[in-house]
């Protein structure tokens, strides 16, 4: 037989600690904020939906660093989506929602780099937007917050500024279907387990970004990260 080659097992930083948080699988949700629904041409309250996103693309920064984050192939119109993620702590299936705050580990701050033109193309023709969403690196995120020091969040500002300046700015509060809601939803589609990470939709403001462009993303009580496209 030939060598088996070694794989990485993917784990993200933990903020003030040396251990590392092992990740299973990345769940993102679409449209879930009424503002955002309405620029990509939707309105009212759907039901939640999900898309994955394979977990070695998430893309690591560390607080305080400017990391350089690869331009991707294949697009011209590459959008930011700033997001909270949610880590989950403890698994289960069909989990209430009164529940689900339980499930919950942590938070970080991440990005849902979309190649908005690949993933239109694929909606248009009713196929799947794996290569608008699922692409190398298109998952930059900052370190674990535990809720022990955050608090469970359910209100909080979240903004991404390019080169200064501010395109999206959220709160948390005007979420679709809120953190509990919707682990509640997800957990009745797939069995969630510890080490789930969910990215839980963008405000209004999603927008192109270009090589040289320098991004910052924040929430209240989980930090900010830096990048720069190159
Ligand atoms: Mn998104």
């Amino acid at each position: 037989m030939q060598t088996i080659p070694s794989v990485e097992p993917v784990s993200l930083p933990i903020l003030g600690s040396g251990v590392r948080f092992p990740v299973r699988r990345v769940y993102c949700v679409g449209r879930n904020y009424a503002d955002h629904a309405k620029e990509m041409g939707h309105s009212g309250r759907e039901p939640p939906f999900f898309f994955l996103k394979p977990a070695d693309a998430l893309f690591s920064i560390a607080p305080g660093e400017n990391r350089q984050w690869p331009y991707p192939s294949l697009t011209k119109d590459l959008h930011h989506e700033v997001e909270l993620v949610v880590a989950i702590g403890k698994g289960g299936k069909a989990i209430p929602p009164e529940q689900a705050s339980q499930h919950i580990w942590g938070y970080a701050i991440g990005l849902d780099m979309t190649r908005r033109d690949l993933q239109s193309v694929m909606k248009k023709e009713s196929k799947p937007w794996c290569i608008g969403k699922g692409f190398d690196h298109g998952a930059p995120i900052g370190p674990l917050v535990p809720v022990e020091s955050t608090g469970l969040l359910n209100a909080g500002g979240i903004r991404l500024d390019v080169n200064g300046e501010t395109r999206q700015s959220g709160d948390l509060k005007d979420l679709i279907w809120n953190i509990p809601e919707v682990i509640s939803h997800l957990s009745m589609a797939w069995e969630i387990k510890p080490g789930d990470l969910i990215f839980t939709g963008t405000p209004s403001g999603v927008g192109p970004v270009v090589p040289g462009d320098q991004m910052t993303a924040s929430a209240d009580r989980v930090g900010s990260i830096s990048l720069t496209v190159v």
